[in-house]
């Protein structure tokens, strides 16, 4: 009996001692990345031999390795990528995470009459695992279609550590004005889903608004345009909302420290959104110069989404949509003028318009074809992104002070950009999600 006392007591003891370990484990983590190549992106060159000192989620140190190297303690863990390029977490500002491809509209329908919110909220845990082991840490995601409010469940999921995914900026429910917005065309004695939240004047804007944010939204986003079309070279489209509607949404979303998103296709789109103050302009395929000039002077960010453009395009024209084909090929053209204007570009791909399964980094070759340099289209992605998240003390750069989102390559992006296709090294808040690079 006396035996058995003593043995409790041993066995006890060491739970508590391996208890105590481990809570000092978890109090100071601390990881030393031995970077090969590092990408600067702020001063915009790519630096040899550097060391990133982590502690828990965040970067403590960065600088010339031999010297990172003295900083360390003994129980700091050495991750070595000396033979890889290690660069801040891609961020994608312009994503679904519960819609699973529309090219045509049927499609969409499909996903919003036939698949539960519960059950497109299960494929959207796939589609941020997906996205995060391909090297994104953070996304911005504009609108569920018709899946009501759960990007704020997945957000609150990654956040809580229950699913791998990126940091997730949401805005729930898009906005547009009756009639204006799929799901359209059925009888008209049916009641259908919609794909956003529609409103229509100015006091149920500033309401709506109140209301997305008392659930969870951090951007407000609302469909500027709609009907497409050309004449005389120029890509026209129909307005959604009055001005003062417009306004009200932005000054309300503004007064309550939120920022706003603008889906604006067409000239008439893209003007009216500029006029009410949006913050981003998003696909902006009907950019012309003197709208990219007023984007320039009021600082608006535009989010191209250049690779849905490609990939829906050809499926839509079959559908009777041809005009995809033409805005597609305008991005082309307007893309590099507004570069060398000085546009405030922001990585976006509207991944979820085209399936998760495809890689959204294969935006990064079109920029670089359209006319960035590859050094410019990294810095899109980084830290552009990080300022128009109005999350620069948090992302966007590998320095003191940021979380420690950090993802490897195992080429030089800046020699060839379609390397950022094959993250092989990815870190978010200090932990390791996938890594086939590091000795
Ligand atoms: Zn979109």
């Amino acid at each position: 009996m006396e035996k058995m006392l003593l043995s409790l007591f041993l066995i006890g003891s060491l739970l508590q001692i391996s208890l105590v370990a481990q809570q000092n484990a978890a109090r100071v983590s601390s990881v030393l990345i031995k970077a090969g190549r590092l990408v600067d992106v702020r001063a915009g060159r790519v630096l040899q031999n550097q060391g990133i000192l982590i502690e828990n989620d965040r970067i403590l140190r960065v600088g010339p390795l031999a010297e990172i190297e003295r900083q360390a303690s003994p129980a700091t863990r050495v991750v070595d990528l000396s033979h890889a390029t290690v660069m801040p977490g891609l961020v994608d500002c312009h994503v679904h995470i519960l819609l699973q491809g529309d090219v045509t509209s049927a499609d969409y329908d499909e996903q919003l009459l036939r698949e539960s919110i519960p059950y497109r909220a299960i494929r959207a845990t796939v589609s941020v695992r997906n996205a995060l082991m391909n090297g994104f840490t953070a996304m911005r995601d504009l609108g569920t279609e018709g899946a009501m409010y759960a990007d704020v469940d997945v957000k609150n999921a990654i956040a809580r550590g229950v699913i791998p995914g990126p940091r997730m900026f949401v805005s729930t429910r898009a906005f547009s004005g009756t009639g204006m917005y799929p799901l359209l065309g059925y009888s008209w004695e049916l009641t259908m889903p919609e794909g956003v939240q529609i409103v229509d004047g100015v006091e149920n804007i500033r309401r709506a608004v109140r209301e997305e944010v008392k659930y969870g939204a951090d951007w407000i986003k609302f469909y500027a345009d709609r009907r497409y079309y050309m004449k005389a070279g120029v890509l026209h489209s129909w307005v959604n909302f009055t001005d003062e509607e417009m306004k009200a949404f932005v000054e309300e979303a503004h007064r309550l420290g939120h920022r706003v998103a603008s889906h604006a296709m067409g000239r008439e789109g893209i003007d009216a959104a500029l006029r009410a103050g949006v913050d981003s302009i998003e696909h902006g395929y009907g950019l012309d110069e003197e709208l990219i000039d007023r984007m320039v002077r009021q600082g608006t960010y535009w989010c191209p989404t250049i690779y849905t453009g490609v990939y829906v395009a050809e499926g839509r024209a079959r559908e009777g949509r041809p005009i995809y084909m033409t805005m597609r090929d305008m991005e082309a053209k307007i893309f590099g003028v507004a570069v060398r204007k000085g546009v405030k570009v922001a990585f976006g791909t509207d991944a979820g318009a085209f399936p998760w399964t495809e890689n959204a980094a294969k935006e990064f070759a079109f920029m670089v074809r359209y006319g960035m340099t590859p050094m410019q289209a990294i810095q899109s992605a980084t830290i552009t992104a990080s300022e128009l998240l109005d999350a620069t003390d948090d992302m966007g750069a590998i320095e003191a002070g940021k979380f420690a989102d950090i993802v490897a390559v195992a080429n030089d992006p800046t020699q060839d950009i379609t390397e950022l296709e094959r993250v092989r090294f990815v870190m978010k808040g200090g932990q390791v999600f996938r890594d086939e690079l590091s000795h």
